[in-house]
């Protein structure tokens, strides 16, 4: 039987959710720190630890049959690979940042300045789109210092929280690109059965991440109200209590509006309510 081999961060800000989520979608691995495959037990796949520059390469070369790496590093390799499912971690934002004190107030005056980054490919392409010429000065490490040393009138980098900008005198200047991590495949390979069948276990452990379950109790008659609120999977389930004229409803609500929908409820007549996690979806 075919194996396929997924290609994961081996350390680094994207390893222990990429480690997380292949183990919430039921796939039993040892995660070994110094080893660069691991075999899954029970499931036909092989997961590959490597640097997160090297997973498009890999993917599109075929050494890997997927992988999970943030869009920067797809983008700047400048790769021919199939996305396959965004993963909702590993958020960050590829930012134009300048020195707090000079002239730069538009876009249009970096025409003719340098600009470090690591990531020529992805800032070259944005600089194009936006007519302005620069001079891109790729820095492996430590961007948001060369202003600072003189070797650049501005930077682009990946901003999290802007403390780093903020201690070597820069500000952000505006968004190149958003990214967050996301599985890849070969182009071609979408349709293989077992590539299908782990992207549907991801989107189950993913779907189960954004909703909670949901058991409330109530009047009778109050069910109906209730009910308009909880549109649950297809309806929600309403049993008896032993106390006449009270049922319990269970159903499944999206976290996102959560708290509205919580106080909606009990504006309704819910009580006892009791909110629990869900670890897969299947639909
Ligand atoms: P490697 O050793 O694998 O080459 P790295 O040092 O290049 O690792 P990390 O710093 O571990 O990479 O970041 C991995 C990815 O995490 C980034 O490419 C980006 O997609 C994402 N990321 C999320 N938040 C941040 C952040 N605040 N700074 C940098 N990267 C972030
Ligand atoms: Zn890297």
């Amino acid at each position: 039987m075919k194996t396929l081999k997924i290609a994961i961060q081996k350390s680094g800000r994207l390893n222990e959710k990429s480690v997380e989520l292949l183990k919430n979608c039921g796939l039993s691995f040892e995660n070994y720190k110094s080893s660069l495959i691991s075999p899954v037990s029970n499931f036909p796949l092989e997961i590959l630890f490597l640097r997160d520059d090297d997973i498009p390469e890999y993917v599109q070369d075929g050494i890997a049959d997927l992988g999970i790496v943030g869009e920067n590093v797809i983008c700047e390799t400048e790769v021919e690979v199939a996305y396959l499912q965004r993963l909702g971690f590993g958020k960050c934002t590829l930012k134009l940042a300048i020195p707090n004190k000079g002239d730069i107030q538009a876009l249009a005056d970096l025409n003719g300045k340098a600009i470090a980054t690591s990531y020529p490919v992805i800032l070259g392409k944005f600089l194009k789109d936006n007519n302005v010429e620069a001079e891109i000065r790729t820095i492996s490490g430590s961007v948001e210092i060369s202003p600072g040393l003189g070797l650049a009138d501005a930077i682009c980098d990946i901003v999290s929280t802007g403390g780093t900008l903020k201690s070597n005198g820069l500000k952000p200047f505006g968004d190149v690109l958003s990214s967050e991590a996301v599985l890849i495949g070969r182009k071609g390979e979408e349709e293989d059965p077992l590539i299908q069948e782990l992207i549907q276990r991801i989107q189950s452990v993913l779907r189960a991440k954004e909703t909670k379950y949901v058991v409330l109790n109530a009047e009778r008659k109050n069910v109906d109200e209730i009910k308009t609120l909880l549109p649950g999977i297809k309806s929600p389930t309403v049993v008896p209590l032993a106390e006449e004229g009270w049922v319990a409803i269970h159903t499944v609500i999206p976290e996102k509006d959560f708290w509205s929908r919580i106080n909606q409820l009990k504006a309704a007549g819910a009580q006892g309510i009791v909110v629990m996690p869900i670890e897969k979806i299947i639909l």
